[in-house]
Protein backbone atom coordinates (compact mmCIF):
# COMPACT_ATOMS: atom_id res chain seq x y z
CA UNK A 1 0.00 0.00 0.00
CA UNK A 2 1.26 3.22 -0.76
CA UNK A 3 1.92 6.28 1.33
CA UNK A 4 -0.83 8.07 -1.02
CA UNK A 5 -3.52 5.98 0.47
CA UNK A 6 -6.64 7.49 1.87
CA UNK A 7 -6.60 5.44 4.77
CA UNK A 8 -4.02 4.88 7.51
CA UNK A 9 -3.43 1.04 8.52
CA UNK A 10 -3.88 0.26 12.00
CA UNK A 11 -2.10 -3.14 12.00
CA UNK A 12 -3.68 -5.35 15.02
CA UNK A 13 -2.21 -8.61 13.85
CA UNK A 14 0.20 -10.70 15.83
CA UNK A 15 -0.86 -8.22 19.08
CA UNK A 16 -2.36 -9.45 22.70
CA UNK A 17 -4.02 -6.79 23.44
CA UNK A 18 -5.54 -5.78 26.77
CA UNK A 19 -9.35 -4.26 26.92
CA UNK A 20 -7.63 -0.57 27.61
CA UNK A 21 -4.79 -1.12 24.76
CA UNK A 22 -7.50 -2.19 22.63
CA UNK A 23 -9.61 0.73 23.22
CA UNK A 24 -6.49 3.06 23.19
CA UNK A 25 -5.69 1.69 19.07
CA UNK A 26 -9.89 2.28 17.92
CA UNK A 27 -9.31 5.34 15.92
CA UNK A 28 -11.40 8.46 17.39
CA UNK A 29 -12.24 11.91 16.47
CA UNK A 30 -11.09 14.66 19.31
CA UNK A 31 -14.47 16.12 20.85
CA UNK A 32 -13.22 19.72 21.75
CA UNK A 33 -16.10 20.18 24.34
CA UNK A 34 -14.10 22.47 27.21
CA UNK A 35 -14.04 25.26 24.86
CA UNK A 36 -17.53 24.72 23.36
CA UNK A 37 -18.90 25.12 26.91
CA UNK A 38 -16.82 28.12 27.90
CA UNK A 39 -18.64 29.59 24.02
CA UNK A 40 -22.57 27.20 25.55
CA UNK A 41 -22.77 28.47 29.27
CA UNK A 42 -23.41 32.14 28.65
CA UNK A 43 -25.59 31.52 25.52
CA UNK A 44 -27.88 28.97 28.49
CA UNK A 45 -27.93 31.96 31.05
CA UNK A 46 -29.18 34.68 28.67
CA UNK A 47 -31.71 32.84 27.31
CA UNK A 48 -32.70 31.97 30.87
CA UNK A 49 -32.76 35.57 31.38
CA UNK A 50 -34.10 37.51 28.37
CA UNK A 51 -36.05 34.70 26.75
CA UNK A 52 -37.09 35.65 22.81
CA UNK A 53 -35.05 38.51 22.53
CA UNK A 54 -31.54 36.66 23.52
CA UNK A 55 -32.72 34.11 21.15
CA UNK A 56 -32.90 36.74 18.20
CA UNK A 57 -29.84 37.99 19.00
CA UNK A 58 -28.07 34.59 18.54
CA UNK A 59 -29.66 33.78 15.29
CA UNK A 60 -28.33 36.78 14.01
CA UNK A 61 -24.90 36.52 15.50
CA UNK A 62 -24.72 32.51 14.70
CA UNK A 63 -26.82 31.82 11.36
CA UNK A 64 -26.60 36.18 10.30
CA UNK A 65 -30.37 35.77 9.89
CA UNK A 66 -32.88 38.49 11.28
CA UNK A 67 -36.03 35.76 12.53
CA UNK A 68 -38.91 37.66 13.17
CA UNK A 69 -41.05 35.16 13.48
CA UNK A 70 -39.28 32.52 16.03
CA UNK A 71 -42.69 30.19 15.97
CA UNK A 72 -43.34 29.34 12.45
CA UNK A 73 -46.56 30.40 11.69
CA UNK A 74 -48.70 27.74 10.75
CA UNK A 75 -49.44 28.70 7.28
CA UNK A 76 -45.69 28.38 6.49
CA UNK A 77 -45.83 25.49 7.73
CA UNK A 78 -48.61 24.07 5.99
CA UNK A 79 -47.62 26.06 2.40
CA UNK A 80 -44.14 24.08 2.44
CA UNK A 81 -46.39 20.85 1.94
CA UNK A 82 -48.05 21.99 -0.61
CA UNK A 83 -45.38 23.39 -2.56
CA UNK A 84 -43.54 20.35 -1.95
CA UNK A 85 -41.69 17.95 -4.95
CA UNK A 86 -44.07 15.33 -5.09
CA UNK A 87 -41.50 12.51 -5.32
CA UNK A 88 -39.49 14.05 -2.32
CA UNK A 89 -43.13 13.60 -0.76
CA UNK A 90 -43.46 10.39 -2.06
CA UNK A 91 -40.21 9.57 -0.25
CA UNK A 92 -41.09 11.10 2.94
CA UNK A 93 -44.38 9.40 2.83
CA UNK A 94 -42.56 5.45 2.16
CA UNK A 95 -39.94 6.43 5.24
CA UNK A 96 -42.65 7.43 7.67
CA UNK A 97 -44.52 4.18 6.83
CA UNK A 98 -41.51 2.21 7.66
CA UNK A 99 -41.20 3.91 10.81
CA UNK A 100 -44.60 4.13 12.15
CA UNK A 101 -44.85 -0.22 11.33
CA UNK A 102 -41.13 -0.53 12.94
CA UNK A 103 -42.27 2.16 16.04
CA UNK A 104 -45.96 0.06 16.54
CA UNK A 105 -44.51 -2.81 17.61
CA UNK A 106 -41.50 -1.38 19.67
CA UNK A 107 -44.54 0.13 21.93
CA UNK A 108 -43.82 -2.08 25.23
CA UNK A 109 -46.71 -3.68 27.02
CA UNK A 110 -47.56 -2.94 31.01
CA UNK A 111 -47.26 -6.27 32.51
CA UNK A 112 -47.67 -7.17 36.83
CA UNK A 113 -45.72 -10.01 38.67
CA UNK A 114 -47.42 -12.05 41.13
CA UNK A 115 -45.64 -12.56 44.65
CA UNK A 116 -48.32 -13.84 46.73
CA UNK A 117 -51.43 -13.70 48.33
CA UNK A 118 -52.28 -10.13 48.04
CA UNK A 119 -48.70 -9.59 47.15
CA UNK A 120 -48.02 -7.80 42.91
CA UNK A 121 -46.15 -5.08 41.97
CA UNK A 122 -47.43 -4.12 38.27
CA UNK A 123 -45.15 -2.22 35.52
CA UNK A 124 -46.82 0.52 33.76
CA UNK A 125 -44.91 2.73 31.11
CA UNK A 126 -46.34 6.31 30.50
CA UNK A 127 -44.83 8.89 28.03
CA UNK A 128 -43.17 11.91 28.66
CA UNK A 129 -45.79 14.57 28.48
CA UNK A 130 -44.01 17.32 26.30
CA UNK A 131 -40.56 16.62 24.43
CA UNK A 132 -38.03 19.11 22.40
CA UNK A 133 -36.82 17.42 19.38
CA UNK A 134 -33.80 19.23 17.76
CA UNK A 135 -33.48 18.91 14.18
CA UNK A 136 -30.03 20.10 12.75
CA UNK A 137 -29.97 22.68 9.76
CA UNK A 138 -26.52 24.43 9.61
CA UNK A 139 -24.42 22.48 6.92
CA UNK A 140 -27.11 20.03 6.03
CA UNK A 141 -30.65 19.56 5.97
CA UNK A 142 -32.20 16.51 7.64
CA UNK A 143 -36.05 16.50 7.19
CA UNK A 144 -35.32 12.56 8.23
CA UNK A 145 -34.33 13.85 11.17
CA UNK A 146 -37.70 14.87 11.83
CA UNK A 147 -39.49 11.73 10.98
CA UNK A 148 -36.65 9.85 13.13
CA UNK A 149 -37.54 11.62 15.91
CA UNK A 150 -41.39 12.78 16.03
CA UNK A 151 -42.37 9.24 14.94
CA UNK A 152 -41.42 7.11 17.94
CA UNK A 153 -42.48 10.29 19.99
CA UNK A 154 -46.22 9.67 18.37
CA UNK A 155 -46.18 6.34 19.14
CA UNK A 156 -45.21 6.31 22.95
CA UNK A 157 -48.54 9.13 23.00
CA UNK A 158 -46.38 12.13 23.40
CA UNK A 159 -48.44 14.90 24.13
CA UNK A 160 -46.93 17.65 23.44
CA UNK A 161 -44.02 18.18 20.63
CA UNK A 162 -42.31 20.88 19.53
CA UNK A 163 -38.86 21.01 17.06
CA UNK A 164 -36.37 23.24 16.73
CA UNK A 165 -34.21 23.92 13.75
CA UNK A 166 -32.49 26.43 12.27
CA UNK A 167 -33.56 29.39 9.81
CA UNK A 168 -32.53 28.63 6.53
CA UNK A 169 -29.29 30.30 4.70
CA UNK A 170 -30.72 29.09 1.54
CA UNK A 171 -33.78 31.14 1.01
CA UNK A 172 -33.15 33.88 4.00
CA UNK A 173 -36.42 34.57 5.03
CA UNK A 174 -36.51 33.84 8.29
CA UNK A 175 -38.18 30.56 8.11
CA UNK A 176 -36.57 26.44 8.57
CA UNK A 177 -35.52 24.71 5.20
CA UNK A 178 -38.93 24.12 3.07
CA UNK A 179 -38.70 20.19 3.30
CA UNK A 180 -38.19 20.04 6.90
CA UNK A 181 -41.14 22.37 7.19
CA UNK A 182 -43.21 20.02 5.05
CA UNK A 183 -42.02 16.63 6.65
CA UNK A 184 -43.27 18.52 9.87
CA UNK A 185 -47.12 19.32 8.13
CA UNK A 186 -47.03 15.49 7.20
CA UNK A 187 -46.51 14.14 10.70
CA UNK A 188 -49.40 16.62 11.89
CA UNK A 189 -46.55 18.56 13.95
CA UNK A 190 -47.43 22.40 13.98
CA UNK A 191 -45.04 24.17 16.91
CA UNK A 192 -41.87 24.41 15.03
CA UNK A 193 -39.12 27.31 16.22
CA UNK A 194 -36.75 28.97 13.72
CA UNK A 195 -34.04 28.94 16.37
CA UNK A 196 -31.42 26.63 16.13
CA UNK A 197 -27.97 25.79 17.95
CA UNK A 198 -27.07 25.48 21.55
CA UNK A 199 -30.00 28.85 22.27
CA UNK A 200 -32.50 26.33 20.85
CA UNK A 201 -31.55 23.69 23.71
CA UNK A 202 -31.91 26.72 26.23
CA UNK A 203 -35.31 27.30 24.73
CA UNK A 204 -36.49 24.13 25.09
CA UNK A 205 -35.00 23.34 29.04
CA UNK A 206 -35.99 26.68 30.16
CA UNK A 207 -38.98 27.83 27.88
CA UNK A 208 -39.21 31.20 26.71
CA UNK A 209 -40.79 34.27 26.96
CA UNK A 210 -42.21 36.70 24.15
CA UNK A 211 -40.10 39.63 22.57
CA UNK A 212 -38.55 41.66 25.35
CA UNK A 213 -37.75 40.80 28.54
CA UNK A 214 -40.94 42.30 30.62
CA UNK A 215 -43.10 40.51 27.69
CA UNK A 216 -45.19 38.41 30.13
CA UNK A 217 -46.22 36.56 26.81
CA UNK A 218 -45.08 32.67 26.91
CA UNK A 219 -43.32 31.61 23.20
CA UNK A 220 -41.83 28.53 24.23
CA UNK A 221 -43.04 26.48 26.98
CA UNK A 222 -40.12 24.06 28.75
CA UNK A 223 -39.96 20.58 27.62
CA UNK A 224 -39.39 17.43 29.91
CA UNK A 225 -37.06 16.03 27.34
CA UNK A 226 -34.41 17.05 24.75
CA UNK A 227 -33.64 14.99 21.35
CA UNK A 228 -32.35 14.67 18.38
CA UNK A 229 -28.65 15.26 16.74
CA UNK A 230 -26.42 18.31 16.40
CA UNK A 231 -23.17 20.09 15.97
CA UNK A 232 -20.92 20.44 18.99
CA UNK A 233 -22.73 23.34 20.32
CA UNK A 234 -26.51 21.67 20.51
CA UNK A 235 -24.55 18.43 22.15
CA UNK A 236 -22.36 20.40 24.48
CA UNK A 237 -25.67 22.64 25.56
CA UNK A 238 -27.59 18.99 26.12
CA UNK A 239 -24.94 17.61 28.21
CA UNK A 240 -25.17 20.79 30.34
CA UNK A 241 -28.94 21.02 30.77
CA UNK A 242 -29.19 17.33 31.28
CA UNK A 243 -30.65 16.56 34.83
CA UNK A 244 -32.71 19.44 34.44
CA UNK A 245 -34.45 18.11 31.69
CA UNK A 246 -33.85 15.05 30.01
CA UNK A 247 -31.67 14.13 27.19
CA UNK A 248 -31.41 10.97 24.34
CA UNK A 249 -27.90 11.27 24.69
CA UNK A 250 -24.69 13.41 23.76
CA UNK A 251 -24.08 12.93 20.35
CA UNK A 252 -20.91 13.12 18.75
CA UNK A 253 -19.64 13.14 15.06
CA UNK A 254 -21.31 9.99 13.33
CA UNK A 255 -19.24 7.14 12.30
CA UNK A 256 -19.40 3.84 10.62
CA UNK A 257 -17.77 0.24 11.14
CA UNK A 258 -17.36 -2.24 8.41
CA UNK A 259 -16.38 -6.09 9.22
CA UNK A 260 -15.58 -7.66 6.21
CA UNK A 261 -13.86 -10.09 4.49
CA UNK A 262 -12.90 -11.54 1.76
CA UNK A 263 -16.00 -12.53 0.14
CA UNK A 264 -17.00 -8.53 0.68
CA UNK A 265 -17.18 -6.09 -2.82
CA UNK A 266 -14.44 -3.89 -2.45
CA UNK A 267 -16.25 -0.96 -4.23
CA UNK A 268 -19.18 -1.28 -1.95
CA UNK A 269 -17.75 -1.17 0.88
CA UNK A 270 -15.66 2.01 -0.52
CA UNK A 271 -18.72 3.81 -1.46
CA UNK A 272 -19.99 2.93 2.18
CA UNK A 273 -16.86 4.57 3.60
CA UNK A 274 -17.18 7.73 1.49
CA UNK A 275 -21.11 7.97 2.24
CA UNK A 276 -20.21 8.32 5.82
CA UNK A 277 -17.33 10.53 5.03
CA UNK A 278 -19.54 12.79 3.52
CA UNK A 279 -21.56 13.50 6.28
CA UNK A 280 -18.85 15.97 8.33
CA UNK A 281 -14.98 16.59 8.47
CA UNK A 282 -15.12 14.76 11.47
CA UNK A 283 -16.97 11.57 10.36
CA UNK A 284 -15.55 8.36 11.01
CA UNK A 285 -15.15 5.32 8.66
CA UNK A 286 -13.39 2.54 9.66
CA UNK A 287 -12.80 -0.75 7.85
CA UNK A 288 -12.06 -4.09 10.28
CA UNK A 289 -10.33 -6.91 8.09
CA UNK A 290 -8.37 -9.90 8.35
CA UNK A 291 -7.88 -9.60 4.70
CA UNK A 292 -4.96 -7.68 3.35
CA UNK A 293 -6.07 -8.31 -0.17
CA UNK A 294 -9.70 -6.97 0.48
CA UNK A 295 -7.67 -3.61 2.40
CA UNK A 296 -5.72 -3.38 -0.90
CA UNK A 297 -8.72 -3.42 -2.97
CA UNK A 298 -10.83 -1.36 -1.05
CA UNK A 299 -7.79 1.89 -1.05
CA UNK A 300 -7.67 1.40 -4.95
CA UNK A 301 -11.70 1.87 -5.00
CA UNK A 302 -11.17 4.85 -3.01
CA UNK A 303 -8.57 6.41 -4.91
CA UNK A 304 -11.50 5.45 -8.26
CA UNK A 305 -13.93 6.99 -6.30
CA UNK A 306 -13.17 9.64 -4.15
CA UNK A 307 -12.57 12.30 -6.78
CA UNK A 308 -15.39 11.68 -8.73
CA UNK A 309 -18.28 12.70 -5.52
CA UNK A 310 -19.58 15.73 -4.86
CA UNK A 311 -18.17 16.52 -1.87
CA UNK A 312 -14.63 14.97 -2.94
CA UNK A 313 -12.77 17.60 -0.31
CA UNK A 314 -14.84 16.91 2.83
CA UNK A 315 -15.20 12.93 2.42
CA UNK A 316 -11.03 13.16 1.72
CA UNK A 317 -10.62 15.55 5.35
CA UNK A 318 -12.83 13.02 6.74
CA UNK A 319 -11.04 10.00 5.55
CA UNK A 320 -7.48 11.14 6.12
CA UNK A 321 -8.19 11.87 9.85
CA UNK A 322 -6.90 10.46 13.10
CA UNK A 323 -11.06 9.15 13.44
CA UNK A 324 -11.08 7.03 10.05
CA UNK A 325 -8.74 4.01 9.32
CA UNK A 326 -8.49 0.30 7.96
CA UNK A 327 -7.93 -2.09 11.06
CA UNK A 328 -5.86 -4.90 9.98
CA UNK A 329 -6.34 -8.39 12.52
CA UNK A 330 -5.43 -11.77 12.32
CA UNK A 331 -8.85 -13.40 11.71
CA UNK A 332 -12.76 -12.83 12.31
CA UNK A 333 -12.56 -13.31 15.69
CA UNK A 334 -10.21 -9.98 16.46
CA UNK A 335 -12.49 -8.35 13.52
CA UNK A 336 -14.96 -9.05 16.15
CA UNK A 337 -12.94 -8.06 19.28
CA UNK A 338 -12.00 -4.33 17.22
CA UNK A 339 -15.49 -4.25 16.46
CA UNK A 340 -16.96 -4.38 20.10
CA UNK A 341 -14.27 -1.82 21.50
CA UNK A 342 -14.82 0.31 18.93
CA UNK A 343 -18.90 0.34 19.12
CA UNK A 344 -20.09 2.21 16.38
CA UNK A 345 -22.99 4.00 15.99
CA UNK A 346 -23.20 1.82 12.68
CA UNK A 347 -21.89 -1.22 12.28
CA UNK A 348 -22.51 -3.14 8.93
CA UNK A 349 -21.40 -6.38 8.16
CA UNK A 350 -20.40 -8.24 4.91
CA UNK A 351 -19.00 -11.33 5.54
CA UNK A 352 -19.65 -14.76 4.25
CA UNK A 353 -21.82 -15.43 7.36
CA UNK A 354 -22.89 -12.43 8.80
CA UNK A 355 -24.99 -14.20 11.09
CA UNK A 356 -22.17 -15.63 12.53
CA UNK A 357 -20.73 -12.47 13.43
CA UNK A 358 -23.63 -11.11 14.82
CA UNK A 359 -24.12 -12.66 17.54
CA UNK A 360 -21.11 -11.96 18.78
CA UNK A 361 -21.37 -8.50 18.43
CA UNK A 362 -22.20 -6.78 22.13
CA UNK A 363 -21.60 -2.95 21.31
CA UNK A 364 -23.13 -1.53 18.49
CA UNK A 365 -25.60 1.63 17.74
CA UNK A 366 -27.19 -0.53 14.90
CA UNK A 367 -25.88 -3.62 12.66
CA UNK A 368 -26.22 -3.65 9.26
CA UNK A 369 -26.37 -7.09 8.04
CA UNK A 370 -25.30 -8.49 4.63
CA UNK A 371 -24.30 -6.81 1.33
CA UNK A 372 -28.03 -4.71 0.81
CA UNK A 373 -28.69 -3.51 4.04
CA UNK A 374 -26.22 -0.37 3.70
CA UNK A 375 -26.23 2.36 6.48
CA UNK A 376 -28.19 4.99 3.62
CA UNK A 377 -31.03 2.67 3.99
CA UNK A 378 -31.01 3.33 7.72
CA UNK A 379 -30.28 6.92 7.49
CA UNK A 380 -33.52 7.33 5.28
CA UNK A 381 -36.00 4.31 5.05
CA UNK A 382 -35.41 0.83 6.55
CA UNK A 383 -37.88 1.69 9.24
CA UNK A 384 -35.24 1.77 12.04
CA UNK A 385 -34.07 4.79 13.88
CA UNK A 386 -31.28 6.70 12.51
CA UNK A 387 -30.54 8.42 15.71
CA UNK A 388 -27.89 6.23 17.09
CA UNK A 389 -25.06 6.50 19.88
CA UNK A 390 -21.60 7.99 18.86
CA UNK A 391 -18.07 7.90 20.09
CA UNK A 392 -17.68 4.70 21.42
CA UNK A 393 -21.37 5.44 23.67
CA UNK A 394 -23.06 1.78 22.32
CA UNK A 395 -21.29 0.29 24.73
CA UNK A 396 -24.14 1.64 27.22
CA UNK A 397 -26.48 3.01 25.23
CA UNK A 398 -29.00 2.82 22.37
CA UNK A 399 -30.71 4.43 19.53
CA UNK A 400 -34.58 6.26 19.68
CA UNK A 401 -36.76 4.65 19.77
CA UNK A 402 -40.40 4.74 21.51
CA UNK A 403 -38.84 4.12 24.59
CA UNK A 404 -36.77 6.91 24.47
CA UNK A 405 -40.15 8.94 25.15
CA UNK A 406 -41.89 6.96 27.58
CA UNK A 407 -40.79 6.00 31.36
CA UNK A 408 -41.73 2.91 33.47
CA UNK A 409 -43.38 3.38 36.65
CA UNK A 410 -43.98 0.45 38.99
CA UNK A 411 -47.30 0.12 41.12
CA UNK A 412 -46.67 -1.35 44.56
CA UNK A 413 -50.15 -3.24 45.16
CA UNK A 414 -50.15 -5.36 48.30
CA UNK A 415 -53.94 -5.94 50.51
CA UNK A 416 -53.84 -6.72 54.16
CA UNK A 417 -52.72 -10.38 53.97
CA UNK A 418 -49.99 -9.50 51.52
CA UNK A 419 -48.08 -6.81 53.83
CA UNK A 420 -48.89 -8.55 57.32
CA UNK A 421 -47.29 -11.97 55.87
CA UNK A 422 -43.70 -9.59 55.71
CA UNK A 423 -44.27 -7.17 58.21
CA UNK A 424 -41.92 -8.57 60.76
CA UNK A 425 -39.38 -8.78 58.05
CA UNK A 426 -39.57 -5.18 57.33
CA UNK A 427 -39.56 -3.85 60.76
CA UNK A 428 -36.23 -6.15 60.64
CA UNK A 429 -34.53 -4.25 58.04
CA UNK A 430 -35.98 -1.17 59.17
CA UNK A 431 -34.36 -1.50 62.97
CA UNK A 432 -31.10 -2.86 61.17
CA UNK A 433 -30.79 0.40 59.32
CA UNK A 434 -31.89 2.32 62.49
CA UNK A 435 -34.76 3.79 60.90
CA UNK A 436 -37.67 2.46 63.23
CA UNK A 437 -40.11 4.67 61.99
CA UNK A 438 -40.06 2.97 58.76
CA UNK A 439 -41.06 -0.58 60.85
CA UNK A 440 -43.56 1.41 62.83
CA UNK A 441 -45.11 2.92 59.57
CA UNK A 442 -45.54 -0.89 58.61
CA UNK A 443 -46.43 -2.30 62.18
CA UNK A 444 -49.38 0.46 62.97
CA UNK A 445 -51.32 -1.58 60.54
CA UNK A 446 -50.98 -4.58 62.85
CA UNK A 447 -50.79 -4.11 66.48
CA UNK A 448 -52.38 -0.96 68.59
CA UNK A 449 -48.72 0.02 69.96
CA UNK A 450 -45.83 -0.24 67.77
CA UNK A 451 -44.29 1.84 69.42
CA UNK A 452 -43.89 -0.71 72.69
CA UNK A 453 -41.39 -2.61 71.22
CA UNK A 454 -41.99 -5.05 74.40
CA UNK A 455 -45.21 -6.03 72.47
CA UNK A 456 -43.63 -6.83 69.03
P1 LIG B 1 -26.78 22.15 13.68
O1 LIG B 1 -28.20 22.49 13.44
O2 LIG B 1 -26.48 21.09 14.66
O3 LIG B 1 -26.03 23.48 14.17
C1 LIG B 1 -26.20 24.72 13.55
C2 LIG B 1 -26.31 25.80 14.61
O4 LIG B 1 -25.09 25.89 15.35
C3 LIG B 1 -26.55 27.17 14.05
O5 LIG B 1 -27.94 27.42 13.98
C4 LIG B 1 -25.88 28.09 15.06
O6 LIG B 1 -26.84 28.63 15.91
C5 LIG B 1 -24.96 27.20 15.84
N1 LIG B 1 -23.58 27.68 15.66
C6 LIG B 1 -22.87 27.68 14.51
N2 LIG B 1 -21.66 28.23 14.73
C7 LIG B 1 -21.61 28.58 16.04
C8 LIG B 1 -20.61 29.15 16.86
N3 LIG B 1 -19.42 29.51 16.38
N4 LIG B 1 -20.89 29.35 18.15
C9 LIG B 1 -22.09 28.99 18.68
N5 LIG B 1 -23.07 28.44 17.93
C10 LIG B 1 -22.83 28.23 16.63
O7 LIG B 1 -26.18 21.81 12.25
P2 LIG B 1 -24.73 21.34 11.75
O8 LIG B 1 -23.68 22.29 12.19
O9 LIG B 1 -24.86 21.06 10.29
O10 LIG B 1 -24.45 19.97 12.50
C11 LIG B 1 -25.26 18.84 12.35
C12 LIG B 1 -24.58 17.65 12.99
O11 LIG B 1 -25.54 16.65 13.26
C13 LIG B 1 -23.50 17.00 12.09
O12 LIG B 1 -22.36 16.72 12.88
C14 LIG B 1 -24.16 15.72 11.64
O13 LIG B 1 -23.27 14.67 11.37
C15 LIG B 1 -25.02 15.40 12.82
N6 LIG B 1 -26.13 14.50 12.54
C16 LIG B 1 -26.20 13.38 13.29
C17 LIG B 1 -27.23 12.49 13.11
C18 LIG B 1 -27.30 11.29 14.01
O14 LIG B 1 -28.27 10.60 13.96
N7 LIG B 1 -26.30 11.03 14.83
C19 LIG B 1 -28.22 12.74 12.16
C20 LIG B 1 -28.15 13.92 11.42
C21 LIG B 1 -27.10 14.80 11.63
Amino acid sequence: MSEENYMRIIDLRGRKLSRAEMLEAMPRAEMGTNEASELVIPILENVKQHGAAALRDYEEQFDHIHVENLRVPVEAIQAAVDELDPEVREAIEESVRRARAVAASQVPEDFYTDLGDGARVAEKWIPIQRVGLYVPGGKAVYPSSVIMNVVPAQAAGVESLAIATPPSKATNDGLPDKTILATCAILGVDEVYAVGGAQAVAMFAYGARGTEPQDGEILCEPVDKITGPGNIFVATAKGLVSGIVGIDAVAGPTEIAIIADDTANPGWVAADLIGQAEHDELAGSVLITSSERLADAVQQELDARVPRTEHAERVETSLRGRQSGIILTDDLAQSIDAANAYAAEHLEVQTEDPDAVIARIRNAGAIFRGNYSPVPLGDYMSGSNHVLPTSGTARFASGLGVHTFMKPVEIIEYDEPGLKEIAARINAFAVSEDLPAHGESVLSRFIDDPYDKETI
